[in-house]
């Protein structure tokens, strides 16, 4: 069990080489396309300054060069939170969207998209792991709201055709459209919630 473990890692490392290179790839460093990468998978309360910082395995100031280097590129734009005019969202523009069609990437989505065993099963399993690793570092990874602790569903009436759900979190709505996106603030809740 500990070897096919072992070799299932080393070929895990492979497979992580694939998006990896050196100096630059369409004009962007490995960690500007990471953060792209993040940006346009985040939900709203994660496209922050802070939580790139956070997926990116950076400083603060760090991240903000990454993002000043993109939106200098035009691949991003930032505007004023609707909930907290404070803070700062980071919007992927559609020319951020362009060059992300190039991303890396893409080709270990198409592969895990192809396995026999399913995709869903693929993503069910990294999660199992991503737990487990999370459990023994007592920290929590980036996930979606279908399976976090905070999301219910919104009541009926009008709102229910605009939104589905409700943030406990934010005490806000999440909308049909973000429910599959990242969010740093997710907490896994133990079962009943709706998947895909
Ligand atoms: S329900 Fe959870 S994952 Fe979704 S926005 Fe709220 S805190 Fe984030």
């Amino acid at each position: 069990m500990i070897t096919a473990a072992r070799e299932a890692v080393d070929l895990l490392i492979q497979a992580a080489g694939s998006w990896q290179f050196d100096d630059v790839l369409n004009g962007l460093r490995d960690r500007e396309w990471m953060a792209l990468r993040f940006l346009a998978r985040a939900n709203r309360f994660s496209r922050t300054p802070s939580a790139l910082a956070q997926f990116v395995g950076t400083t603060r100031a760090t991240a903000s060069q990454t993002v000043k280097r993109l939106e200098d590129r035009g691949y991003l734009q930032r505007r004023s939170s609707d909930e907290d005019k404070r803070s700062v969202i980071l919007d992927v523009t559609h020319r951020g969207e362009k060059i992300l069609a190039s991303d890396p990437i893409t080709q270990l989505v198409h592969a895990i998209a192809a396995l026999e065993l399913g995709a869903n099963n693929f993503r069910d399993f990294l999660r199992q792991i991503l737990e487990q690793l999370d459990a023994r570092r007592a920290r929590h990874h980036a996930d979606n709201c279908r399976k976090c602790i905070f999301l219910t569903e919104a009541s009926g009436g009008a709102s229910r055709k605009q939104s589905s759900y409700t943030c406990r979190f934010f005490r806000a709505n999440v909308g049909e459209s973000e429910i599959d996106l990242l969010c740093f603030n997710f907490e896994r809740r133990e079962s009943g919630a709706p998947s895909t």
